[in-house]
């Protein structure tokens, strides 16, 4: 039994659909679990949302229509009949987050988000099963949250290991062709999400859960290659990394498989192969236990909108143990995720992202006890298996604000 997970690129139009058709035919149909993302960038879209109806901004119709007409214009270039029941189910959709938004009380940003933005990922399922059906393949869709339970930190919301576990093997023909969604989960009572990007996890959820044979993230690239190909003119394929060597590249940002992914395939020595739905023929990456790397060449990693803090105490005394404890501790309560640390006598250096838009308010509470500065902004690089030239690379193109280096592994800053 194998777990596919196809990503927002893959089903961003009626094509898009076709050819994971076309994909599935080749690998075989059945003994499948098939874990989808939103359509193209509808995840993107459903946050423009979420923005005006906390903001109470005019211009929601706007965007509840601008989503609504991209989800029936694939559904258009899929069924022939006007009158198929998936019209209907589409609008029961958005019928249910009209009903959502003018019933919900809650003023909990991150709550809204969740019970909003999870139905890119219930669209785009369910147009896509139907179409399967309508083709003439059975499937089962299935709604993931009665699957995966979570705990209530909307956003980012943790996965009660042991309930996901009995539900899953518990309720799954495995036998068959079944369709769900990525990233959505549910507390028991309310949606949740895994993170952005987090279908990738899910599919991971399924594997570790039911023991699969292996994960296959089909994506618009050859595999995992060794530089993001949108900022890199030259890139190359990885064809294997072990388990421990995609856990640090997923850790340092590298953006094409979800952190969270790796842990529970590792444990349970399921491979991850990351292949392309344009060229199926090619193996791509695989994600397993053995060599590093393969081949083993430095690989270009990159943070962009990262924040670099520079900070002292007020008074000029050593940057010691309390103080840095004292910074972590703001830090954790503003939900700023560290990427980089540095620090020297008279000061802590900390690279930074804001995921949740709480910098401001965290650089009101700590610069009344340390002195702040900071860069916006700011681009973190990070080399593995760094040689002489690519560091070159990097240094002369860049303003280099903060240099670290380890055996493995090569960050700078840049402006
Ligand atoms: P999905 O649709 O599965 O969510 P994404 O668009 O999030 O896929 O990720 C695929 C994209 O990731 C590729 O098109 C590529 O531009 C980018 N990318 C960034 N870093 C890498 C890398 N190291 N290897 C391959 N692709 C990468
Ligand atoms: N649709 C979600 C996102 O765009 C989850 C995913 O694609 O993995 O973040
Ligand atoms: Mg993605």
């Amino acid at each position: 039994m194998r777990i596919f997970k196809f990503g927002g690129a893959s089903v961003k139009n009626g094509d898009g659909v076709k050819n994971l058709i076309s994909v599935l035919r080749h690998e075989g149909i059945n003994n499948k679990i098939i874990i989808i993302s939103a359509m193209g960038k509808m995840t993107n879209a459903f946050e423009e949302i979420v923005h005006s109806y906390c903001k109470k901004d005019k211009d929601l119709i706007d965007k509840i229509a601008f989503v609504r007409d991209y989800h029936l214009k694939i559904t258009n270039d899929l069924f022939d009949d006007n009158s198929h029941s998936i019209y209907m189910k589409v609008e029961q959709k958005f019928a249910q987050l009209s009903g959502f938004m003018s019933k919900n009380k809650s003023k909990d940003y991150n709550f809204i988000y969740d019970q909003i933005v999870s139905y890119g990922e219930l669209l785009s399922t369910t147009i896509i099963s139907s179409y399967i059906n309508e083709i003439g393949v059975e499937n089962d869709w299935i709604d993931v949250r009665e699957y995966i339970k979570t705990d209530a930190n909307y956003r980012d919301a943790k996965v009660n290991w042991e309930t996901t576990q009995k539900n899953i093997s518990s309720k799954i023909d495995t036998s068959k062709l079944t369709i769900t969604q990525g990233f959505i989960a549910s507390d028991g009572e309310n949606t949740t999400t895994l993170g952005r990007e987090g279908s990738d996890f899910s599919a991971a959820i399924f594997a570790y859960c039911l023991n699969a044979q292996s994960v296959t993230i089909w994506k618009d690239v050859k595999g995992v290659l060794n530089a993001d190909p949108r900022v890199f003119e030259k890139t190359e394929l990885l064809t294997q990394i072990s388990y421990r060597e995609a856990i640090e590249m997923a850790f340092y940002g590298a953006s094409v498989i979800h952190p969270k992914t790796l842990k529970p395939l590792e444990n349970k020595l399921i491979p991850l192969h990351v292949r392309s739905f344009i060229d199926v023929k090619n193996e791509g990456t695989t994600v397993q236990k053995g060599k590093d790397l393969e081949p083993k060449i430095p690989c270009f990693i990159l943070k962009k909108n990262q924040i670099l803090l520079s900070i002292s105490a007020l008074d000029f005394s050593f940057m010691v143990e309390h103080n840095i404890r004292d910074i972590f501790n703001f830090l954790h309560d503003y939900k700023l995720k560290v990427n980089l640390i540095q620090n020297s006598a008279l000061s802590f250096s900390v690279c930074i992202e804001d995921q949740f838009n709480n910098f401001n308010t965290f650089y009101d509470s700590i610069k009344s006890k340390y002195k702040v500065s900071f860069n916006e902004n700011t681009t973190l690089y990070t080399i593995r298996h760094f040689d002489e030239n690519s560091v070159t690379e990097i240094e002369k193109n860049n303003n280099v604000l903060l240099k670290q280096i380890s055996k493995e592994t090569l960050q700078v800053v840049v402006l």
